[in-house]
């Protein structure tokens, strides 16, 4: 495991830095703010080597957000991710949004003031999905499809025993808690766990989390599972009792937003997550108001 570091730049933007003999791969970045920290950890480890790769996870700004002060420094490191995660970073709207959160987040962390960079340094070089694998020398990274979180969503297992797993399945809490995260499907979601359940990875890197200790590695993808079951039941509960989604809401809150959820994000994230999670569960499940629907 000496070849996988972290490098995380600042909190919720967790980063990890993979060394093959030949090649360098980053996986995600974090978000803008991120960047003068992460450079510092990344030089600190790299040394003199060159960063060759970098795999996104997703599109989604706290992932992504220091790409371009990396590109900035290391022009040659191939931007990786799926097609689309590729066409997402192409549009004007989206790339405005990751613009905006990044400042929101830059001052919800008390950070500098952020150097602003051009749209084009967070275009995908080259698109990757399943079954890919990239030789690093000595080590490998294979590419996992794993959906639920986002349509673009992937994991990388790295030497076929370490699994950088995306946040479809879920993400760890410091109280060992798992939250789900299942912004555009539950199913695909659920399906995603038992994809990276059967590599059977022994060592398990949780988003926004880091490395899941070896006691919490064998129930970790039971966890997942049941968080998923769990948040889901709750939103069905709610909607047979006639609830509307902004009080289904408030009852979620009521009931999931315990003390570790409040310090490790902030009530806005919480309520953004929560109300894609009711949304997609009332869809899922045929509650959705017939008005929406129509
Ligand atoms: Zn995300």
């Amino acid at each position: 495991m000496d070849n996988i570091v972290e490098v995380t730049g600042g909190p919720g933007g967790s980063a990890f830095l993979v060394m093959g003999r030949e090649k360098t791969a980053l996986l995600d970045c974090g978000m803008a703010y991120c960047a003068p920290k992460l450079f510092e950890n990344l030089s600190k480890v790299l040394k003199n080597r060159m960063l060759d790769y970098l795999f996104i996870s997703h599109s989604h700004y706290d992932h992504i957000g220091a790409i371009p002060y990396i590109k900035t420094k290391w022009p040659n490191a191939k931007l990786l991710g799926a097609e689309h995660a590729r066409k997402i970073l192409t549009r004007p709207t989206a790339l405005a949004t990751i613009r905006t959160l990044g400042r929101e987040a830059a001052n919800c962390y008390g950070a500098d003031d952020i150097d602003d960079y051009e749209d084009k340094l967070l275009q995908v070089d080259e698109c990757i999905g399943d079954g890919d694998t990239f030789e690093l020398g000595g080590v490998s990274i294979d590419v996992v499809r794993t959906t639920g979180h986002t349509q673009c969503s992937l994991s990388f297992l790295i030497n076929k025993n370490t699994l950088f797993a995306s946040e479809s399945t879920g993400c760890m809490s410091r109280s060992g808690k798992i939250y789900p995260a299942f912004i555009t499907s539950s199913a695909e979601a659920l399906q995603s766990i038992a994809i990276c359940q059967q590599l059977q990875p022994a060592v398990i890197i949780s988003p926004h989390y880091g490395f899941v200790s070896h006691i919490e590695v064998p129930a970790y993808w039971d966890n997942c599972r049941a968080a998923i079951k769990e948040t889901r039941d709750f939103i069905i509960a709610e909607a047979d009792c006639g609830y509307e989604e902004e009080q289904i809401l408030l009852a979620y809150e009521q009931r999931f937003r315990d003390e570790q959820s409040r310090v490790e994000q902030p009530l806005a994230a919480f309520q953004l997550n929560t109300r894609f999670m009711i949304k997609t569960v009332l869809k899922e499940s045929g509650r959705q108001k017939i008005d929406e629907a129509g």
